[in-house]
């Protein structure tokens, strides 16, 4: 098929992420991609800034990574895991429970990001169920967030990015808190944890848990908070029989220059998700994982078991290349490249906020930030930034990269490069 044939059947039949069918947004067929390079199929390079959104941590078509998807398909692609298990699954748990925070080590392995953010809230709720707190029905979180599409995740997005009002009628109705209002940088002040201290104290008896991206807010507003806020916040969550739970989805394997971003924090929550990254952006896997404590409230309830249980749980040519992933960014020197990626990203960004349409630039680990001071057009822009070899996909007012660890300074600097020489050309000719 070629490049013509394809883009008009996609644009007859196939959806694509928050799209219209009838979208007339620009989308490009890609031929292949390798280490940081997404080749186009009419033959242009671009250079990678997404990372395709969070999850190529190791560039794409990785010798080691394909050997590991290659071994494991000659095994078994899948098996169910009812009643089975099997060596990528054990493995991969081996090396998860060594590295996540203290005492989180017993594992549920979900499909996507937004299951595992739907079982870390079953967890809550069966965890207050069995120990009689019947009415803990409902959850506490903050502004700016995100949590996945599906349901129950939707109801803890932000109320307006996350488009409550078109699905009022439906969701849960949950708690929210202003976004945590002391940043990454600056100095610790108290006011910042009142409004959940004040909630908490007012309707502990109806919440089963808070739930948080730490450190960094992803797609609600790529924000940036003080690990302080979350040190907090467990003291409060513990005064008050609330569970605490981090969605690491976004933030996981290295990406804000902490293995896990709780560590900012040096706090472990009652249950963590995980995912994006979990594979090196191969195939679709996460994981809910919780504590012994949570477990044994868990199973010792009612229904003597966690209720939920995927059809692809713990896809084994998933964990395999998990496995393999997680092995790879603990031999390499993530640590040192990430802060790399971070003063090159500073260095090369800090310039824009001078800019009359930049409202504001900030970098953490390897994410790069410049916020706008309007809504970008993405019909104008992605465009541009395509024309000068780069592939960023803004939202909103944010225009923001993350690229793969191993990406080169040359590469690094052609990407900052990109991104500067298209929003000039969008804002100042
Ligand atoms: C992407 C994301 C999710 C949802 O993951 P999917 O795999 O897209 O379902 C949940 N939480 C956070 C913080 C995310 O960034």
């Amino acid at each position: 098929m070629n490049e013509q044939q394809l883009l008009a059947f996609d644009h007859q039949h196939i959806w694509h992420p928050y799209s219209s069918i009838y979208s007339d947004m620009p989308l490009y067929a890609v031929e292949s991609a390798d280490g940081v390079k997404i080749t186009l199929k009419n033959g242009q390079t671009l250079i990678d800034g997404m990372s395709s959104w969070w999850a190529a941590l190791h560039g794409y078509n990785h010798p080691r990574l394909n050997a590991a998807a290659q071994n494991q398909l000659a095994r078994m692609s899948h098996i169910m895991f009812g009643g089975f298990t099997h060596a990528p699954a054990v493995e991969l748990a081996q090396l998860l429970v060594k590295v996540l925070p203290s005492g989180l080590d017993k594992i549920f392995f979900a499909d996507s990001g937004s299951v595992a953010v739907e079982v870390a809230m079953k967890m809550a709720i069966q965890y207050q169920y069995a120990k009689g707190e019947l009415q803990r029905q409902k959850f506490a979180t903050v502004r700016s967030g995100y949590h996945g599409d599906t349901w129950n995740a939707m109801s803890v997005c932000d109320p307006t990015t996350g488009m409550h009002h078109l699905f009022h009628h439906s969701l849960p109705v949950q708690y929210f808190l202003p976004q945590p209002s002391v940043t990454f940088n600056e100095p610790w002040d108290e006011r910042a944890i009142v409004p959940l201290a004040n909630l908490l104290q007012t309707h502990h008896q109806e919440i089963a848990a808070l739930i948080l991206e730490p450190i960094v807010q992803g797609a609600g507003g790529m924000y940036f908070y003080s690990p302080e806020y979350l040190v907090k916040a467990q003291e409060l969550c513990q005064k008050y029989g609330v569970l605490l739970i981090f969605d690491e989805i976004a933030t996981g394997f290295g990406r804000t220059g902490k293995l896990f971003a709780a560590e900012y924090a040096g706090i472990a929550p009652d249950i963590m998700c995980i995912g994006k990254a979990l594979t090196g952006g191969y195939l679709t896997l996460a994981a809910s994982i919780t504590t012994e404590t949570i477990a044994e409230v868990i199973c010792s309830g009612e229904a003597k078991c966690f209720m939920h249980g995927p059809t692809f749980m713990a896809n084994p040519l998933a964990c395999a290349i998990a496995a393999e992933s997680v092995r790879l960014l603990l031999e390499s020197p993530w640590q040192a490249r990430v802060r790399h990626i971070e003063n090159v990203l500073h260095q090369q960004l800090s310039p824009l906020a001078e800019k009359h349409y930049v409202k504001e630039v900030r970098v953490l680990g390897a994410i790069g930030v410049v916020e706008m001071r309007n809504e970008v057009n993405m019909k104008t822009l992605v465009p541009r930034f395509v024309e000068n070899g780069v592939w960023i996909r803004p939202f909103g007012k944010l225009v923001y990269v993350m690229p793969p660890f191993i990406i080169q300074d040359e590469e690094l600097t052609q990407l900052t490069e990109g991104m500067m020489n298209a929003l000039r050309q969008e804002y100042e000719q």
